[in-house]
């Protein structure tokens, strides 16, 4: 076998292999960081692996701080806190340490650094990125720890905001090129204490990556060839990291997969990821279990437009019955043997807000990348096919 272990410049310098997080003081170093501050969250901030990663670099002459108050999606009250935090002790760079939130907090933390205006001016809207003072971006080291989000390979951060009085809160993607890490280390060894339902939940978000990224209608060919190795590597090695968590070629195979779904998807998302973050909003379910959840409705609801690119795949995968409803097929057996759940009202969400979901599923930015543009109407209904178990409904 291809020993697991090389160092990549595409999309960015990416570190690949068992142990190589003890390169990480190095790595400041190369970016001229001499004081990080090592954004984590609280979960993480108990274990050993990310105070070993501290004293790593204070031995090397780093001064190092942890920030860990950050909360699963996190908020632009998170991020305030951080930046505030950045200042206080001088730090200079930013080691963005875990799952998801932590990453996009982390990211956030590193562009706000620097800035006099407020976080929100920088959502991802027309040319509001270029409102950026560049300098004032800290540097950025990524180091996951779930195989999922793929965010250390990412230009943006998902920001909850919490709004005013009653207000809903609304997930907003911030964005600027400065905040994708120049230095990422993928280390499977941090991936290993992962519980099995997290694994695939979160490898269930790296497929619905490359999956909406491949049906998604923009030109991008080069974003189409990294979403189908990335679908076949999650096929291969998605069960094996589930059933053993100690499997790591499996587990390094995933870290992969997760970085190829979000260096993908700049080709664009759809409606999985729409109606996810309207869901994470509202609920503050785990973004990768909606996903995994929804997943075969959407790509139900868009089988007119996506069929023939998904029997092409099916052929890649070397499905049995490489058809559309072979695919669906596959996709419905891996989901359950993930042990992940048929339908939202699995997970204690019910149609009362349906209306509201379908209007900001429609306004979500990720709804431009679906192959069909659905009304408020279109997604409501869709979102009660999920809650409902029905596969078979029409929009
Ligand atoms: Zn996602």
């Amino acid at each position: 076998m291809t020993e697991l272990i090389a160092n990549w410049n595409y999309p960015t310098n990416v570190s690949v292999g068992r142990g190589r997080i003890s390169e990480l003081p190095q790595a400041c170093k190369r970016l001229g960081v001499s004081a990080p501050l090592l954004v984590t969250d609280p979960g993480l901030a108990a274990l050993a692996m990310v105070s070993d990663a501290s004293s790593a670099c204070s031995q090397a002459g780093l001064q190092c701080a942890v920030f860990s108050a950050i909360q699963g999606n996190p908020t632009g009250e998170n991020v305030e806190e951080g930046v505030r935090a950045f200042k206080r002790g001088g730090h200079d760079g930013v080691i963005a340490f875990g799952g998801g939130s932590a990453l996009d907090a982390a990211k956030a933390i590193a562009l706000m650094a620097g800035q006099d205006r407020p976080l929100w001016d920088f959502e991802d809207v027309g040319d509001n990125w270029t409102r950026v003072n560049e300098a004032g971006v800290a540097p950025i080291v990524a180091i996951p720890t779930t195989a999922g989000t793929g965010s250390e390979v990412g230009r943006a951060s998902v920001i909850t905001d919490t709004g005013m009085d009653g207000q809903s809160p609304v997930k907003k993607i911030i964005f600027h090129p400065k905040m994708l890490p120049q230095i990422v280390i993928l280390d499977p060894d941090l991936t290993t204490g992962l519980p099995s339902h997290i694994t695939a939940a979160t490898g269930m978000d790296a497929l619905s990556h490359s999956l909406e990224a491949l049906c998604s209608p923009f030109y991008h060919p080069m974003a189409e060839g990294i979403a189908v190795e990335g679908i076949r590597l999650v096929k291969t090695y998605l069960a094996r990291a589930v059933n053993d968590g100690n499997d790591i070629e499996a587990r390094m195979q995933m870290l992969v997969a997760s970085s190829m779904g979000a260096t993908a998807f700049q080709k664009g998302l759809g409606g999985m990821h729409a109606i996810a973050h309207t869901l994470g909003a509202l609920y503050g379910a785990h973004h990768g279990l909606l996903n995994a959840i929804l997943m075969p409705y959407v790509l139900q609801a868009n089988r007119l437009e996506i069929e023939e690119r998904i029997v092409r795949l099916a052929q890649y995968l070397d499905l049995g019955d490489p058809s559309f409803e072979g695919f669906m097929a596959w996709v419905l057996a891996m989901r359950s043997d993930l042990s992940i759940p048929h339908t939202l009202a699995d997970i204690d969400i019910d149609e009362s807000q349906a209306e509201k979901v379908g209007e900001m599923s429609a306004v979500d930015p990720s709804a431009g990348g679906n192959p069909i543009q659905y009304s408020a109407r279109q997604y409501s209904q869709l979102f009660i096919n999920a809650v409902r178990g029905d596969l078979k409904g029409s929009l």
